[in-house]
C-alpha cells in the first residue's frame, strides 16, 4: 500500500471508533473525509471468541454506538433492525438487551453504512511515532504491518485492551492453552469425540461460560473449573449502582479526589468484573446438579485454590494447585487449559509505544481522553476504553460510547489544546490531567 496522509487516523474498528466515525459523519463531515479508520482484521468482528448463539449482550439496545448523543440518528440500533427486517421480532421479544450476535451485526452494518469516512480492513498498525517540529509536537506516523505508513494530525487509539495471561501459564505450549477471546475458533476445529481432560481457569462471566459452553462443544470432555474465589457469583444488578455507568457520571467520576475514585471502583467491582450474569448462574448451576443426579460425575469445581506451578510433560499439562486455606497443594493433569482470565490492567501495547516514543513515565488523559505530552502541540492523540482509573468503571464499556465519541470529536474540532503544556491544561479547571495509569 502507499503511504497516506489523513488529517485523523483511528486505529481498531471496534465499538469506541465506529462510534467516533459515526460521530464525524453526523456532526464534522469536512473531517470525516479526511478520516480514515484502519482494523487489522479483514472486517469488523466483535467478541468472535464468545459469540455462543444464546449469549446476551449485558447492556441495553439504547445505549448503541449513538441513540444516547442522537436519538433521531440513522445509525441506531433501532434503525438497524428496521433496515433488516428485524424489527417487528425484536419488539415482540420484549427485551432490552440483544443477543450478542445481534450487537456484532450490528457494528457490521454500522460499518457498511459508514459514507463518508474511509475504513480499511487487513492494515495492523505495528509503531507509532511522533513528528516533531522544533520543539512543537505536529502529527504522528503510523507504521502498517505491510511496510506503509500513514501520517495524521489526529490520532485515536480504539484496540481494546490486551488479554491477560497469568505468569505462571505463560510458558505452557500454547497449542494447549485458549484464552477466551479465541475459544470458538480454537475449539472449532478439535475433534469432538475425544474425551478430553478440561481445566477451565476463573470464576466470572467468561469463565462461566467457557465451562458452559464446552461440555457441548467437546460431548466427551471432561471439564474442572479451577477458581480462586470460594465460589461463583453473581453480578451485582441493582438499577442504582447501575446509575454509575451513565455517560453524564464521567464528569462526576473524573471530577472526584484520587481516593474517592479507587474506592468507587472497588465497590463497584462485583458490577461488571467477577460475577455472572444470573441466566447463566442458573443453566450453571442446573448442569451441575444433572450431572451429579445422573451419577457420571465429569464436572469438577475446584474454588479457593491458586495455580501456583504449571509445566508441560509429553502430552499433557500438569497444574499444581494450592487450597489457600491450608497451604495443602495437589496436582491436576489435563489436556487443555481454557483461559477466562479477562484482560490486562495495563494500557494496550500501542499505548505503551506511543508513550515510551514521546518519553512520557506516566498515561495521562483530559477529562475529554487527550493523551497529556507536556509539549507544545498542534497535533493530538486521544484513547478510548482504557481510561477506568480516571473515568470510571464504564469506560470499556458500550454504555459511554457515544458520548465519548462526540467529547473527543469536539475537542478536535475545538482545537484548543494545539498550545498545551501539562501546566497549562493543570490551570484549566475541568481539564486536568490526571495519571491514568503508569
Ligand atoms: C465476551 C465479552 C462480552 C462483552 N459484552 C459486552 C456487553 O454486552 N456490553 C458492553 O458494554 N460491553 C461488553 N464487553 C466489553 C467490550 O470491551 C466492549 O463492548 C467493546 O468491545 C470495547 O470496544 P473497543 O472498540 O474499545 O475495543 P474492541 O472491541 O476490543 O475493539 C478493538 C479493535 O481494534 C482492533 N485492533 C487491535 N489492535 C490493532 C492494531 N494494532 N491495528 C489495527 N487494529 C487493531 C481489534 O482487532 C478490534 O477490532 C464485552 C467484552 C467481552 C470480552
Amino acid at each position: 500500500m502507499a503511504d497516506r496522509e489523513v488529517e485523523l487516523l483511528a486505529v481498531g474498528a471496534g465499538p469506541s471508533n465506529l462510534a467516533l466515525a459515526v460521530a464525524l459523519e453526523e456532526l464534522a463531515p469536512e473531517l470525516a473525509r479526511d478520516s480514515l479508520i484502519i482494523e487489522r482484521n479483514q472486517g469488523v468482528s466483535w467478541q468472535p471468541g464468545m459469540l455462543f448463539p444464546e449469549a446476551l449482550s449485558n447492556t441495553s439496545f439504547l445505549k448503541d454506538l449513538v441513540t444516547l448523543r442522537n436519538p433521531r440518528s440513522r445509525f441506531s440500533f433501532l434503525n438497524y433492525l428496521h433496515a433488516t427486517g428485524r424489527l417487528d421480532l425484536f419488539v415482540n421479544m420484549g427485551s432490552l438487551t440483544p443477543y450478542r450476535a445481534e450487537v456484532a451485526d450490528y457494528l457490521q452494518w454500522t460499518a457498511r453504512s459508514l459514507a463518508l469516512v474511509d475504513l480499511q480492513y487487513g492494515r495492523q498498525c505495528v509503531d507509532i511515532s511522533p513528528e516533531w517540529t522544533g520543539g512543537t509536537l505536529t502529527g504522528w506516523t503510523t507504521t502498517i504491518a505491510d511496510g506503509s505508513t500513514i501520517r495524521s494530525r489526529y490520532l485515536v487509539l480504539g484496540t481494546g485492551r490486551d488479554i491477560r495471561i497469568p505468569e505462571v501459564l505463560r510458558d505452557l505450549d500454547r497449542d494447549r492453552v485458549v484464552h477466551s477471546t479465541q475459544y470458538q475458533k480454537r475449539i472449532g476445529v478439535l475433534r469432538k469425540d475425544l474425551p478430553y481432560r478440561v481445566v477451565v481457569v476463573g470464576g466470572g462471566q467468561s469463565a462461566a461460560e467457557l465451562f458452559y459452553s464446552v461440555q457441548h462443544d467437546l460431548p466427551e470432555c471432561r471439564p474442572t473449573m479451577v477458581m480462586r474465589s470460594v465460589g461463583l457469583n453473581s453480578y451485582e444488578t441493582s438499577k442504582f449502582t447501575n446509575e454509575l455507568f451513565f455517560p453524564s457520571f464521567v464528569d462526576e467520576f473524573h471530577a472526584s479526589r484520587p481516593e474517592a475514585r479507587e474506592q468507587m471502583l472497588a465497590e463497584m467491582r462485583p458490577t461488571n468484573y467477577a460475577g455472572v450474569a444470573p441466566g447463566m448462574m442458573e443453566s450453571l448451576y442446573r448442569q451441575v446438579y444433572l450431572d451429579r443426579l445422573s451419577g457420571r460425575s465429569r464436572l469438577q469445581m475446584i474454588t479457593m485454590h491458586d495455580i501456583t506451578a504449571a509445566r508441560d510433560e509429553g502430552d499433557e499439562i500438569v497444574l499444581e494447585l494450592t487450597d489457600w486455606r491450608t497451604g495443602a497443594t495437589r496436582e491436576v493433569r489435563t489436556d487443555l487449559m481454557l483461559l477466562g482470565t479477562g484482560f490486562s490492567p495495563e494500557m494496550p501495547w500501542a499505548v505503551r509505544r506511543l508513550t515510551e516514543r514521546l518519553g512520557l513515565s506516566d498515561v495521562a488523559v483530559t477529562r475529554d481522553y487527550r493523551l497529556v505530552v507536556d509539549r507544545p502541540s498542534t497535533a493530538a492523540c486521544y484513547l478510548h476504553g482504557v481510561n477506568e482509573k480516571t473515568h470510571g468503571i464504564a469506560d470499556s464499556l458500550l454504555s459511554v460510547m457515544a458520548n465519548r465519541a462526540n467529547d473527543i470529536l469536539q475537542d478536535v474540532l475545538t482545537g484548543d489544546h494545539h498550545l498545551d503544556t501539562l501546566a497549562a491544561v493543570v490551570a484549566t479547571p475541568g481539564t486536568t490531567p490526571v495519571v491514568a495509569a503508569s
